[in-house]
């Protein structure tokens, strides 16, 4: 097969270069020579492979429907007819040296005469439906393809080439199966040929319904023994199996935190994790109390779990194997880099219109778009809010009303301000939500049940008076933890207590007032979703690149939402690595519960970390690329699909890439509404009987399905009941990924190199067949069981300290205070004893210095007056010190008429944005090697 493929893309190469220039083509003769050689060569490459090279079977396969007589012979009437098209092809009558690759024979002047059964190359009978012309419009359509964006070059002998007779077995579908039947092991390709069903789903999804709106309290043992004492065997710690097969993965708890299993299966494993550049205390505890180890060495590669608080390498991504997981997608910089995320959406908005995706504030990219946010700003007045590009916490975030306000030296982006949040008792919020992909192609999307609501410490003031004050405009608790008003709630069952509430309390909260919480999740989960959506292209090339296996990368990623006084959620941003960090009992008990499911949800195989897929082949075929792209991985070379038969209402064909594309090119004249109907007519037309799919889908559907048993406190929001409906118009209908074309239907975004497919539909349809006979409208809310899920209390979670002595305040203080003294004896003894103090450390010291100070201004005494003194000093050392800056920072000197315990929080805000920068340049000094230069 790929020996004539070869050949075939010989000739045809060979024949478009004797066309010697452009002009040539446009030649008639030379465009007679080109078309009919084209088709001659189709038809000598199916002559030697035919698509269907021998044809047999029971009916529907080719059957007398009469008794025959050949001579003395008579075939009885129901006899199966075996078609041999391959045998007949190379009978030497009609074709002479027929192994020898030939497409003259086919020009129309050798063809005269020839019988016209000699030559069956889209097989026959009953089933030769397809119909030949189609079939060679498809494979021109492919060709053109191919010779546009490939060379090709014969790098094999031909002898090294054997034909293979192989064979698929077909499984009858039986109604009999249950599913029960849907095997366990997740990945695994053994064979075992299950019928595909929802239903185990679809019950799950059911149980939800009713359950309370508050969580049952797990019961307690009777005999008194811990919950972790019943499940010290090593298989409540596993999902898919014992330890030791496969398919298991490790099952993480929030209990492990309090009780760590004595025996965790993890540990027997020796299964290691990396954290590069990450927040850890939560993250390292939850993994170490699974028996996890943290494996430190930078050059060795063996871990289960790699957790970096930056983009990984490619080179990095590069040599995963199948088992390892890493916690970000290469490039999904698209999604979290500020500008990125506009400009992606910005394209969405001119590609599919604007009210589509007008979720986003107006955002302009400075100093480029500065013109832009001028005559903006002289059509509809500001106030803008200026924000670094690639920053966090709130660092160096202020708010100006007119575009002069905005310095030019530095990339920043500045947007709308959105003036009309929504308040509760008077003061702004926003919303930070967690969002896991587990996978870009298919698009797999989850949100987790619970969130967390920050406020501004400030009553809000809509009169634009109080701009500059961050504690009444920016919600960030990095900020506003330096404001003496701002209440922190030390009892993790406190849900609506102080400035920061759960998500499900502010819902509660809204309800109680009459709000439809329905409408505003449904809103929230469609925000979500479509700027995943507008940002997957650039991440699924990527992907392709550099990642060898599907379940290779996953990521969380933390959604900021500001809602306003409509309740339309706006997205601000979102972040590449959400903060883990616990500075409440509250944030322990949230954050502990959504990572536990976050590990289990993205499956950990249980495999000790040495093992590599080459001494370990059944690896390969665990985890294998869904795509026929899995060229990255090493697998070479076309398949040969076995086929399995789904049972006859549940089944689907799946159409891939170009059989797909026919239906597409009908679809894409018309207008709007009419190719919507269209679409809809094809999506229902593929529901057809006894229909076939691939192995890799197939294995691709329990994927799926097992992540979704593990889910725990993630909700899918994509692919959902309703998502084809409502996103299918942003996808392109080849395959399945966002369409950033504006032309109906959308110009295909198939990266080069990649064999269309559309997983996205295929999910659709195996996840919701139901959906597709009926054409239901979609529903103006959100399922219930999502809403029930966000509007219930958590009550899982870790609800300790993560320490075994919290430090308080003043021990914090104190602890920072003697590290500084530590360090500034070091400073002053190093010159006695004729050592250098590099820069760098020197730096460091002052740091921590700088540190203690704004710990003393925003400590607990903020109302002294001495602090208000201090704060005008630190301001007078803030406006020198700016200015030895690398980076360009402004300090903003806050208002007289301020109260004091405001301005002390501005300039608490404005010292810890110092810090971060003058922090960032020491990072520099030590990689520069400046380490050893004496400080003058
Ligand atoms: P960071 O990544 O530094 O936290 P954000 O974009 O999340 O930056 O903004 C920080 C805070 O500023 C948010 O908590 C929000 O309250 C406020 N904010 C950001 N953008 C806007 C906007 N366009 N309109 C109103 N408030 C905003």
């Amino acid at each position: 097969r790929k020996l004539c493929c070869i050949s075939l893309l010989n000739y045809f190469q060979s024949l478009l270069n004797s066309l010697s220039s452009r002009s040539d083509i446009l030649d008639k003769a030379a465009r007679r020579k080109l078309l009919t050689g084209t088709e001659a060569c189709i038809f000598e490459s199916l002559r030697l492979d035919p698509s269907v090279p021998f044809n047999s079977g029971p009916p529907p396969g080719p059957t007398f429907q009469n008794a025959i007589s050949f001579g003395e012979y008579t075939v009885p009437a129901g006899a199966n007819v075996f078609i041999a098209a391959f045998g007949i092809h190379r009978d030497p009558k009609y074709f002479p040296d027929p192994e020898k690759f030939d497409p003259d024979r086919f020009l129309p002047e050798n063809s005269i005469n020839r019988h016209s059964h000699c030559y069956i190359p889209f097989a026959a009978g009953p089933r030769n439906c397809v119909g030949q012309k189609f079939a060679m419009f498809e494979i021109k359509a492919t060709l053109c393809q191919l010779l546009r964006t490939f060379k090709f070059m014969k790098s094999w002998k031909e002898e090294e080439f054997k034909f293979i007779m192989d064979c698929a077995l077909l499984q009858r579908s039986s109604s009999a199966e249950s599913d029960n039947e849907v095997p366990k092991d997740t990945d695994s390709d053994d064979g075992i040929l299950r019928k595909i069903t929802n239903s185990k789903e679809k019950a799950q999804d059911l149980k939800l319904k009713e359950l309370p709106l508050v969580h049952q309290a797990k019961k307690k043992p009777e005999n008194g023994c811990s919950s972790n004492a019943l499940e010290g065997d090593t298989e409540s710690w596993m999902i898919g199996g014992p330890l030791g097969s496969r398919s298991a993965v490790l099952k993480f708890r929030c209990s492990a935190l309090s009780d760590p299993p004595s025996e965790p299966p993890a540990n027997e494993l020796h299964m290691t994790y990396k954290i590069i550049q990450a927040e850890t205390k939560l993250l390292a505890a939850v993994l170490n109390s699974h028996g996890m180890e943290r494996e430190v060495h930078p050059n060795i590669p063996d871990f289960n779990l790699l957790w970096t608080g930056i983009h990984p390498k490619p080179h990095l991504l590069k040599a995963m194997t199948p088992y390892q997981r890493v916690n970000h997608f290469p490039r999904s910089y698209e999604l979290t880099r500020k500008d990125r995320l506009y400009k992606n959406i910005e394209k969405m908005q001119h590609a599919k219109g604007a009210k589509h995706f007008d979720f986003i504030p107006q955002t302009f990219v400075m100093p480029m778009d500065f013109r832009e946010l001028c005559s903006s700003h002289y059509r509809n007045k500001g106030p803008w809010i200026v924000k670094p590009v690639a920053s966090s916490r709130g660092r160096g975030i202020y708010i100006v009303n007119s575009p002069d306000q905005v310095p030019l030296e530095e990339t920043l982006v500045v947007a709308k301000y959105i003036d009309n949040p929504l308040l509760v008792a008077g003061h702004k919020c926003d919303l930070r939500l967690y969002v896991a992909v587990t996978s870009y192609d298919p698009l797999l999307v989850y949100m987790y049940e619970e969130g967390l609501v920050r406020f501004a410490t400030v009553k809000y003031d809509s009169s634009g008076k109080h701009l500059w004050n961050p504690c009444m405009h920016l919600c960030n608790y990095s900020i506003n933890k330096y404001h003496s008003d701002y209440v922190r709630s030390d009892d993790p069952e406190a849900e609506d207590v102080g400035h920061k509430w759960t998500l499900s309390a502010l819902l509660r909260h809204l309800r109680a007032q009459g709000t439809d919480t329905s409408l505003l999740m449904q809103r929230i989960e469609e925000v979500v979703v479509k700027a995943v959506l507008a940002t997957a292209p650039p991440i699924i090339s990527a992907c392709r690149m550099f990642v060898p296996y599907p379940r290779n990368c996953f990521e969380l990623y933390g959604f900021d939402i500001l809602i306003d006084s409509t309740l339309k959620p706006w997205l601000l941003e979102v972040n590449l690595s959400p903060s883990l960090g616990c500075d409440s009992p509250l944030d322990i008990r949230i954050k502990s519960a959504m990572l536990v499911d976050l590990l289990t949800l993205v499956a950990m195989l249980s495999l000790p970390p040495a093992i590599h897929p080459a001494c370990h082949p059944s690896l390969n075929c665990l985890n294998r690329h869904y795509t026929d792209s899995s060229n990255v991985s090493g697998e070479r070379g076309g398949h040969t699909p076995a086929l399995i038969t789904l049972s006859s209402n549940t089944s689907l064909i799946f159409l891939r890439g170009l059989k797909f594309s026919h239906k597409i090119v009908d679809c894409r004249s018309g207008t709007d509404s009419e190719m919507r109907t269209r679409r809809e007519r094809c999506l229902t037309e593929t529901v057809v009987h006894e229909s076939k799919i691939y192995m890799k889908e197939n294995r691709m559907i329990r994927t799926v399905r097992s992540e979704f048993e593990r889910k725990g406190g993630f909700l899918r929001i994509f692919p959902s009941a309703e998502s084809w409906k409502r996103y299918g118009i942003f996808l392109d209908p080849v395959t399945g990924i966002t369409c950033t074309s504006a032309a109906p239907g959308g110009q295909s975004c198939v990266p080069p190199m990649v064999v269309p497919h559309n997983y996205n539909l295929l999910l659709h349809q195996q996840l919701f067949p139901e959906l597709q006979s009926s054409r239901k409208t979609i529903e103006s809310s959100t399922p219930t069981d999502h809403l029930t899920r966000y509007e219930r209390a958590l009550l899982q979670g870790h609800k300790a300290s993560l320490e075994e002595r919290q430090l308080d305040k003043s021990d914090s203080i104190k602890f920072l205070f003697s590290a500084y003294i530590k360090n500034k004896i070091e400073v002053f003894k190093s010159p006695r004893q004729n050592k250098h103090m590099s820069q760098y450390q020197a730096r460091r010291t002052f740091a921590q210095y700088l540190i203690c100070i704004l710990r003393r201004i925003s400590g607990q005494n903020k109302t002294d007056p001495i602090i208000e003194d201090h704060s005008e000093l630190i301001l007078r050392f803030l406006q020198k010190a700016s200015s030895n800056l690398r980076t360009p920072y402004f300090v903003q000197i806050p208002s007289r008429k301020l109260a004091g315990k405001d301005r002390v929080a501005v300039v608490a805000k404005q010292l810890n944005d110092f810090i971060y920068l003058y922090n960032r340049e020491t990072d520099l000094y030590s990689e520069g090697g400046d380490t050893t230069q004496p400080r003058t």
